[in-house]
């Protein structure tokens, strides 16, 4: 951090869309499926062809109330829908469908954890819109293409409040938001397929200021790494800016992951130039207290409850807590193995947990989220009972998970067929110890005369000579009786 930086307070509020994990767009019938070719999935109401009205879906309201409930928002009774007019090749009728003053969702907050401790950021609204068709530019053509499959998409527009204070506090918040859709079942989360994007504004202020600063919004930031980047390029930038006695201006700026660094796209509209007004087409959205509360009584259980039963009923720590409730599909995941395991056992969750996190998380952040559920559950439950009997060591189980994943067979099955049972016969163990000794007359000299670390080597030669499979307990008691420690 620069000097400057020290000067200057971030203030940051994120704007998230979300799309909605309906079958068929927000007012027709078309399909949402990504990676369709293009303008396949297309009609008139999409392709804002003149007369083609709009017909509200359902299923996205329910979601979008879910969202709201599940953000802690008053959800508005009677809502509406406005066009926000502009010009863009890929909004074919010349306005967006949103909602401008009468938002489905408002007032509502999530709770981050921070190492100071938790804290409460605001959301300001949370209101539903169609999505836009997306521009192509084939490279080396003068032509650019349009896709309209994803015009007429359901999204939720999360406005948060400007109450973040660093780029780690805006992560930390991305994360929890994108953890509850996900959770809630209205979202997948994936930041690389834009069904979850997020525009970051930016302000600084001296230290010391109530007042905010002038913003800039950041978009094209589709990860959590660039979403942390952006921010604390931004933030430098606008300090050196007021630090120079210049003014930040507002407008809107892209982020280039090539060269670690936010320039400008245009400068900001104001709200004015969009012409918000009702749109015609569309009656209000009135929903009857009896379906909020179907909604209210059918909501699963969000991360934060998760994650404090995992601590309060299981016992792991905060940080394991929060790496399993992070997806859904994983805490799933989790508490199946650690079902078929029995918690009740005398090592309880931690061993499951690290076997999640440790190993399973690992490979899936190479080879993507699949890579855990192909390990089925009762199967990591088995390897972990394995090395709780002493069948296996650790190191060996880690193998044995290896294999068994790759070939899709149980891990007591490779244990068997490979003969990896350790060797706790003592007999066998003793006989593998004697020859270390004899075969390290200078080591052995050394370590009776006072060179105690020396015994690590001991047992590392032992573990050798057994292929791993020397039982540590009885390789640890023999040598120590046999080298008379
Ligand atoms: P717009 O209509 O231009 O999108 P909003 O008032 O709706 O503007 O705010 C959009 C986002 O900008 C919100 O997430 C809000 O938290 C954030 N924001 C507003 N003012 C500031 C500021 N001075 N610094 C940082 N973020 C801000
Ligand atoms: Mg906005
Ligand atoms: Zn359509």
């Amino acid at each position: 951090m620069s000097a400057a930086t020290d000067r200057y307070e971030p203030v940051i509020g994120l704007e998230v869309h979300a799309q909605l994990l309906t079958a068929s767009k927000l007012f027709c019938g078309c399909s949402t499926a990504f990676g369709a070719p293009p303008n396949s999935h297309v009609c008139p109401v999409c392709l804002g062809l003149p007369g083609a009205l709009p017909v509200l879906n359902r299923r996205a309201v329910e979601y979008a109330i879910r969202v709201g409930l599940a953000l802690g928002c008053e959800v508005r009774r009677s809502s509406r829908f406005a066009r926000k007019n502009y010009f863009y090749p890929d909004l074919p009728k010349g306005y967006q469908i949103s909602q401008y003053e009468l938002p489905l969702n408002e007032s509502g907050a999530i709770e981050i954890e921070m190492e100071a401790g938790p804290k409460r950021i605001g959301i300001v609204r949370a209101h539903v819109e169609e999505d836009a068709g997306k521009n192509v530019h084939p490279t080396g053509s003068p032509t650019s293409l349009v896709d309209f499959n994803r015009s007429g998409v359901p999204l939720v527009e999360i406005v948060g409040a400007p109450d973040l204070r660093s780029a780690a506090e805006a992560a930390e918040y991305l994360k929890e938001l994108r953890a509850i859709l996900m959770a809630i079942g209205v979202n997948d989360g994936n930041l690389e397929e834009g069904s979850f994007r997020c525009d970051a504004n930016v302000s600084v202020r001296p230290v010391g200021q109530a007042e905010f600063g002038t913003r800039t919004e950041l978009k094209n930031i589709n990860s959590f790494k660039f979403v942390r980047q952006a921010i604390d390029f931004e933030v430098r930038r606008q300090s050196s800016v007021l630090e120079a006695g210049e003014a930040v201006r507002q407008e809107t700026r892209l982020w280039n992951d090539a060269r670690g660094e936010t320039f400008p796209m245009r400068s900001k509209e104001e709200a004015e130039d969009y012409r918000y007004f009702p749109d015609p087409d569309l009656p209000p959205v009135e929903v009857d207290a009896a379906f909020i509360d179907r909604i209210q009584n059918e909501m699963p259980e969000l991360p934060s409850a998760r994650r404090r039963r995992f601590v309060k009923a299981l016992g792991l720590s905060t940080y394991d807590a929060a790496v399993l409730a992070s997806h859904p599909r994983v805490a799933d995941y989790f508490e199946a193995a650690l079902a078929e395991y029995g918690a009740a056992r005398a090592q309880g969750a931690k061993p499951v947990a690290n076997w999640v996190i440790n190993t399973l998380m690992k490979t899936a952040r190479i080879d993507g989220l699949e890579a855990i559920f192909a390990v089925p559950a009762a199967h990591l439950a088995q390897l972990q009972k394995l090395v709780d009997e002493g069948t296996i060591s650790l190191t060996v189980a880690r193998k044995v998970l290896d294999e068994a994943a790759e070939r899709g067979v149980a891990p007591a099955q490779v244990v068997e067929e490979k003969g990896l049972c350790q060797v706790s016969d003592v007999a066998a163990i003793e006989a593998a110890c004697r020859d270390v000794i004899a075969a390290h007359p200078a080591e052995v000299e050394a370590f009776r005369g006072g060179r105690e670390k020396l015994f690590g080597f001991f047992v590392g030669k032992v573990m050798k000579a057994t292929k791993g499979q020397g039982n540590p307990k009885v390789v640890n008691e023999l040598l120590h009786s046999l080298l008379g420690a």
